[in-house]
């Protein structure tokens, strides 16, 4: 049984509390080691860290931030099939999603690789007479990234290579249900070169979060969860006086025109349903049907659906199991409320012969249609396999539907109609939307962000929101000595 503890000054450090956590593989549901929680004295370890790394880091140069980038990106490169099994074994995801989740954070590592070009600040010249006036971008000086169990490599590289890059100075809480990846990243960091206390993680729950978003040294804090913890996030980080951008839950809907490639739609509906088991952020699990294409897409769904095959992540499988028992039980439970209260259950996951042992968390691919916008399973963020069917008879019903959804995460469009499209980009009330294609995830030099209560703060992840959440700015002014300005002038400077 191995004990995961945390990473601080450039290597492994127990802590000093007593308490942990079981970490499951739940494919198998064997407890394989055990998380240590920190205490508010361990994550202010953590924090003394970053902090006392923070000024050399600071004023270290470009050419040897990127060049330590570089070699990161290298070494991650090389081994990622390690971490990739290292998700598996512990969130449960298939290893082709690992491996998919791998490089999605590896695009960002390379976007911060260019950091010089995207750090370059404006200079004008003789702004008034012989007066020149430049800005620059710094960094903030420590900062926290708390992250959730579905994503325990991608979603912490949405923000710790650009914040490194940038000369902050970070300490990580990865979630206490996967913890392994975090500390395999920051061995790498040590192996890439990056000066110890540069990169930190603390392992913890509330505890050591409260203390990350209470501790006057660290400046910013970058969230991703559930909704209610976004919002807790935001509020007493913000209170603390930090900049906090905190990313919540989302309830994805897909909407497909009468006009779709029905075929194209179905994959795409089962795909973005189905992959990760549902536990994405940007997870489909709402198909609005429109006018008379329902009855045909439900089939092509179902037809589909049927053929995926549930199991251990390590084999073939293409999907593997939820994250921990008293999840599955949950979801499961969400099943049966939208069955009782109308909902006609279409492919039925419940009690699936997986490809695995007895005691994983299975769930196979579940099909809810003619589910209503009052059901338990329409309005909460259910977080598993299951893809409700809500009909509906025109693109205005259907718009008017999503526009009401207290989330904004992602949404899509299937439609072979480019007006029908382009109203939808521009009416829609979502932070990320696809056109024909489901799962629209921005590249890293774009911001990945939804709008209402998926995300609390006014920046989105990597791109240039990110650039811009990680530095702050500053304008010089300059002039250097010229006799035609002497003398005394108690005024508010004028430009002449
Ligand atoms: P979670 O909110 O339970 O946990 C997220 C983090 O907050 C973890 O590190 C956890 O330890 C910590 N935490 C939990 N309870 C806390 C509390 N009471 N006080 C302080 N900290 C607390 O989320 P999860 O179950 O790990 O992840 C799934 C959720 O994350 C889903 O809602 C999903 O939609 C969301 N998510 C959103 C995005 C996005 O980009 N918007 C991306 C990935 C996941």
């Amino acid at each position: 049984m191995q004990t995961i503890a945390h990473w601080l000054d450039g290597k492994a450090f127990a802590g000093t509390s007593e308490a942990t956590a079981a970490v499951t593989n739940p494919a198998t549901g064997v407890v394989t080691g055990q998380v240590a929680l920190a205490n508010v004295a361990d994550t202010r370890a953590a924090i003394d860290s970053a902090a006392d790394a923070f000024p050399a880091w600071r004023d270290t140069s470009l050419a040897r931030r990127t060049q330590i980038l570089f070699r990161f990106r290298e070494l991650l490169n090389e081994r990622k099939e390690e971490l990739a099994g290292l998700i598996t074994a512990e969130h449960g995801k298939v290893l082709a999603d690992a491996m998919g989740e791998v490089s999605r954070g590896l695009e960002v590592v390379e976007f911060a690789c260019g950091v010089p070009h995207l750090l370059k600040g404006g200079y004008t010249e003789n702004a008034s007479t012989k007066v020149d006036i430049f800005s620059i971008r710094q960094p903030l000086g420590p900062v926290a990234v708390i992250s959730p169990f579905n994503f325990p490599a991608m979603v912490p590289m949405w923000f710790f290579p650009l914040a490194i890059a940038a000369g902050n100075t970070v300490v990580l809480k990865p979630s206490e249900k996967d913890p392994s990846a975090s500390l395999w990243l920051a061995a790498l960091w040590d192996e890439a070169g990056l000066p110890a206390g540069v990169f930190n993680v603390v392992q913890g729950d509330k505890v050591a979060v409260d203390e990350l978003l209470d501790n006057p040294a660290i400046k910013a804090v970058s969230f991703v969860g559930s909704t209610p913890i976004a919002q807790y996030v935001y509020q007493r980080g913000t209170a603390a006086g930090k900049r906090v951008q905190a990313l919540g839950g989302a309830k994805n809907h897909m909407v497909v025109l009468p006009d779709a490639d029905l075929d194209l739609a179905a994959d795409a509906a089962v795909n973005a349903g189905f992959g990760s088991a549902g536990e994405r952020c940007m997870a489909i699990s709402v198909v609005v049907a429109v006018g008379g294409a329902a009855e045909e897409l439900v089939g092509k769904i179902a037809e589909r659906a049927a053929t995926i095959k549930t199991g251990d992540g390590t084999r073939d499988a293409d999907m593997g199991p939820l994250v921990t028992r008293a999840h599955r039980d949950r979801v499961a439970e969400y099943i049966a409320a939208g069955e009782s209260a109308g909902a006609r259950v279409v492919l039925d996951g419940r009690g699936i012969a997986a490809d695995g042992a007895d005691d994983g968390f299975w769930l196979g691919p579940t099909i809810l249609d003619h589910v209503g916008t009052d059901m338990s399973v329409y309005t909460d963020e259910i977080f598993g396999p299951v893809l409700s069917v809500v009909r509906v008879d025109s693109y205005d019903d259907a718009l008017a539907l999503i526009n009401a959804n207290p989330y904004g995460n992602g949404t899509a469009i299937f439609t072979n109609d480019g007006g029908a499209a382009r109203r939808f980009h521009n009416e829609v009330e979502v932070g990320m939307v696809g056109i024909n294609v489901p799962i629209p995830v921005p590249m890293s030099y774009y911001s990945f962000g939804g709008w209402k209560n998926s995300l609390f703060g006014d920046s989105h992840a990597h791109g240039a929101d990110g650039v811009h959440f990680f530095t702050r700015g500053k304008a010089v002014t300059t002039r250097w000595l010229d006799p035609s300005h002497g003398g005394l002038n108690l005024g508010f400077p004028e430009n002449k």
